[in-house]
């Protein structure tokens, strides 16, 4: 007799921030009276060991983003769910602040432009900060003006992932680690998935939803699921972002970041602080045709340009590789803004299937609204 197959209510694939914040909120809105089987799948040997890992960390607040997309709605509610679940959690994290700092004349505008479209997200903290107010923030800041958003902060993500996970064993989610999804065939309960382990060892089972939360292997796994057609599935487009470090005391207090330039593909090249008080720039923007972490020694010269036209007094023997992430962006080069996609039923056809596409940043601030939206999808 063959051996019974699997059945789970709900699989994840993929764990990192997002896909660990979908399942902790879709255990949590599952009524007790009939707990949710669930299961959370990655192809690594822990959670969170790719974008999670490589990011600023920055708990942003909802400031540049197209008024009405998803990167506005769900960063502002996720910055609120985020700085209250740190709280209730113990989760490393703090309130910094952050400061746009205009270099030129000719920016001082941009500033009023961005603090305009962050009202009309909703974000009406943020002040206009003079020349004299901001050498008494940070004195070793040069700039004509600056926009001061204090709710932007900083939080330990990997502490917030280890919670996340905590709180859905908690809650009966069950994770498996080294356990690549390679293929999903349609089943008249849902999709029979076909995955393998760390030796190559084949295992199927069968689930009533998928949610495909693969961040930069969601295009691929869209690919190995039977009828869905490949119209659906947006182009990747991958967008390495480094950073160097700054040895030494910071000499900030706030992240300060430069006013964006007009491309769209990050903002900036800014100096963020961790909770230890050390300092990083970057990310730069710099798209890929294949997976690369490696930091280039040769991109200094670029950081040292961007740093000082904001940070006069770098000295740049205290500045050294850090380590690199990788956005998985669906705005090409030459592309104009595009917002995350959350692909259900209605987009594609396919009952029970929801899949995430582009989650770059303002992901890890808005994981936990995520998690309410997919909630809301099911
Ligand atoms: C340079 C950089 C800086 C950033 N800074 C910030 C910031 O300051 N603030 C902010 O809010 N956001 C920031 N972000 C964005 C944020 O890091 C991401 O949005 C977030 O980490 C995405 O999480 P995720 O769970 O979707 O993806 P990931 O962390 O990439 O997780 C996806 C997981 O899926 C797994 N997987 C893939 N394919 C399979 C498969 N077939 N089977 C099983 N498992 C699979 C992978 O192993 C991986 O662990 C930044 C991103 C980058 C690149």
């Amino acid at each position: 007799m063959p051996d019974e197959i699997e059945k789970f209510d709900i699989t994840v694939v993929g764990a990192g921030v997002v896909g660990l914040a979908i399942a902790k909120t879709l255990l949590d809105k599952a009524p007790s009276s009939n707990p949710l089987k669930l299961l959370i799948l990655d192809k690594n040997v822990s959670f969170g060991e790719e974008t999670s890992s490589r990011n600023s960390e920055v708990i942003h607040a909802g400031i540049y983003y197209p008024e009405g997309s998803l990167k506005s709605q769900l960063c502002i509610r996720g910055k609120a769910l985020l700085y209250d679940y740190a709280r209730q959690r113990n989760i490393d994290f703090k309130a910094i602040g952050k400061l746009i700092v205009a270099t030129q004349r000719n920016e001082l505008a941009a500033l009023d432009r961005i603090k305009t479209n962050a009202s009309n997200n909703g974000v009406s903290d943020l002040k206009l900060i003079s020349t004299q107010e901001l050498l008494k923030m940070e004195p070793h800041v040069n700039a004509m003006g600056a926009l001061f958003s204090p709710s932007t902060g900083i939080i330990n993500c990997h502490q917030l992932m280890l919670q996340l996970l905590t709180d859905i064993e908690h809650k009966g989610g069950l994770f498996v680690a080294q356990t690549c999804v390679t293929s999903v065939c349609r089943h008249p309960q849902g999709f029979m998935v076909k995955t393998k382990g760390k030796a190559g060892e084949p295992y199927q089972f069968q689930t009533s939803h998928l949610i495909n939360a693969a961040g930069l292997g969601a295009q691929t796994l869209a690919e190995n699921i039977e009828g869905l057609s490949y119209h659906y599935t947006p182009q990747l487009h991958l967008c390495k972002g480094s950073y160097f470090g700054l040895a030494g005391k910071s000499p900030f207090q706030h992240l300060i970041y430069p006013v964006p330039d007009s491309s769209g593909a990050g903002l900036g090249i800014h100096a963020t602080l961790d909770l230890g008080g050390q300092v990083k720039f970057g990310p730069n923007t710099r798209y890929l045709s294949s997976l690369d972490y490696q930091v280039e020694e040769e991109s200094k010269v670029q950081f040292e340009k961007a740093i000082k036209r904001y940070y006069p007094g770098l000295d740049s023997t205290q500045l050294t590789p850090a380590f690199a992430g990788i956005r998985p962006k669906l705005q090409g080069p030459n592309d104009d803004f595009k917002d995350f996609v959350i692909q259900t039923e209605i987009e594609h056809g396919i009952p029970g299937l929801i899949q995430l596409f582009g989650i770059e940043s303002p992901g890890l601030t808005s994981c936990l609204a995520i998690g309410e939206k997919v909630n809301s999808l099911l």
